[in-house]
């Protein structure tokens, strides 16, 4: 079996160096935050099941060979002949400013139930990852949601969440009672700072209270992302730990957030100590700021002390 099962709104993105409006040539690509956090665990030598529904289509085809090709299992996407997979246009429109562009609405994706999980459900992990965007695709992939942490619980599986929260699909005040009636099955909750207070905590409440209502409610421990400020990690046994950033050049910050958890999840699966983990994280999200792409420069395990080596060095 797998050691960590995830689903999620996986597209086919088109990338230009340029405004679209006058005709910028496009990169085909891969991009959906779960298959980041897969890709990103195969690559450090994790067994990961991708479980997401895909339309009937040339994108699906290329998804799922990429995904294949990268290490993750996944027998058990499922397949949709009367919807396509999503897709986005990443314009690129000056140095690091780009525009997105989205075809999601009515996607396969959109279209997942939780039926579509039953196979991947009982073939078993060690740990089930969802997101928040799942959530907010629509009643179908919420539920998918909802069943899966249920069965996961059932059976003694880790159940993590990242909130990712994603303000064109879903505004605050709708993903902010969804996600607070989530947290009680729970066992590790990542958000980005500016994302907790979706999850807990009432206006005007700090970040202690609101770390410390998640734990309350029975999250075994509550990881908060700060961007190139580094993250926090902390425990229901009152630990509390902070992990600078790593200092490297900034090419793209997209797919920092899964890289990191990618390599959390990595350290939770190989029994690392907390502090060992949060410094994995804060290495593979290191990664992948310093690399273009969303998942493209993501560590294999022999690669993770790559960021160690002094500027300019030629491995040889
Ligand atoms: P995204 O939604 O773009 O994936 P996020 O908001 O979920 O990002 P961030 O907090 O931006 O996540 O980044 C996650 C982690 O990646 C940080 O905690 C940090 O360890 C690392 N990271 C992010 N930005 C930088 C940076 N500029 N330099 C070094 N490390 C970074």
């Amino acid at each position: 079996p797998a050691e960590v099962l995830t689903f999620g709104e996986t597209m086919l993105s088109l990338q230009t160096e340029g405004p679209l409006t006058t005709g910028a040539p496009a990169r085909t690509a891969v991009a959906g935050a779960e298959s980041n956090v897969a890709i990103g665990l195969a690559r450090l030598g994790h067994r990961v099941s991708w479980a997401g529904r895909l339309g009937a289509d040339e994108p699906a085809r290329l998804i799922l060979r990429t995904l294949r090709g990268e290490g993750v299992d996944v027998r058990h996407a499922t397949s949709d002949p009367e919807a396509p997979t999503g897709a986005l246009m990443r314009e690129r429109l000056v140095a690091d400013v780009t525009r997105v562009h989205y075809w999601r609405a009515g996607s396969a994706a959109s279209r997942q139930r939780p039926e579509h999980l039953a196979a991947a459900l009982a073939a078993g992990a060690r740990v089930l990852h969802v997101t928040g965007i799942t959530c907010a695709l629509g009643p179908g992939p919420l539920s998918a949601v909802t069943g899966a942490v249920e069965h996961a619980r059932e059976h003694g599986w880790t159940v993590v969440l990242d909130v990712n929260h994603r303000a064109r699909l879903w505004s605050e005040q709708e993903a902010a009672p969804v996600l607070r009636g989530l947290r009680g099955s729970v066992d590790v909750l990542i958000a980005s700072d500016d994302e907790l207070p979706l999850i807990a905590g009432a206006d005007g409440t700090d970040e202690a209270a609101r770390v410390a209502e998640l734990l309350a409610a029975g999250a075994r421990e509550v990881v908060v992302k700060r961007g190139g400020e580094g993250a926090d990690l902390y425990g229901a046994d009152g630990r509390h730990l902070h992990q600078p950033a790593h200092r490297v050049p900034v090419l793209d910050t997209v797919g920092a957030g899964d890289a990191f958890c990618a390599g959390y999840l990595s350290g939770l699966l190989d029994g690392l100590a907390p502090a060992d983990r949060l410094r994995r994280a804060g290495t593979t999200g290191a990664f992948a700021v310093a690399t273009r792409g969303d998942w493209e420069g993501l560590p294999h395990r022999d690669e993770l002390s790559l960021l160690d080596a002094s500027p300019g060095s030629a491995i040889r």
